[in-house]
């Protein structure tokens, strides 16, 4: 059953999921990426509509149902109760990090439904401690020069502002990293 929007996130298809959302798929091994531990550079998979894996079964006609006293077991198609089998998916298909589906050995791509080539954008990650020096660097970067141009202008780059006003450190620092200039 195809959802427009992700029952747990609730970003659109062709969306990437919110942070947290259980059911995003890990690009590098097809599980779930927030319970996986990968850490995946690849770009990261977007919501298509269905739930992991759940298309691929259908193409390879791989179903399962309930039975009392046996638990899940292989069945056709057209069984009452018959669903996707992902139990199988996961032991005997392949996970194609070039694709982010899951193929089989002698798939022949160019047959299946729905085949896209993901582009693979490396994600980059950065942890609190490089952030941290980033932004010291940028503030000394933004002392210096501060006081440079209060050398050549000290009207108006003053070395004090008062609290109230409109210019305070906080905002011609903000400036100065995001327009690079004073
Ligand atoms: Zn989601
Ligand atoms: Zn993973």
């Amino acid at each position: 059953m195809k959802n427009r929007f992700c029952p747990d996130c609730g970003v659109d298809v062709g969306e990437i999921h919110n942070p947290g959302c259980d059911m995003e798929t890990c690009p590098e091994c097809g599980g779930q990426y927030l319970g996986c531990e990968c850490r995946s550079k690849l770009q990261r998979l977007i919501w298509t509509g269905e739930s992991r894996g759940k298309l691929e079964c259908r193409e390879f006609g791989w179903y399962s149902k309930m039975v009392k006293g046996s638990g899940w077991v292989s069945c056709d198609k057209n069984d009452v109760g018959a669903s996707e089998n992902l139990n199988r998916l996961h032991k005997d298909a392949i996970w194609s990090k070039d694709y982010g589906r899951f193929i089989l050995q002698d798939t022949d791509l160019s047959k299946l439904t729905k085949v896209v080539k993901l582009k693979h954008v490396p994600v980059e990650y950065q942890n609190i401690d490089d952030f941290s020096k980033e932004l010291i660097e940028e503030l000394e970067i933004f002392v210096s020069e501060y006081k440079k141009k209060h050398v050549t202008n000290p009207q108006r780059y003053k070395l004090e502002y008062p609290l109230i006003s409109e210019n305070t450190w906080f905002h011609v620092f903000y400036r100065f990293t995001l327009e690079g200039e004073l």
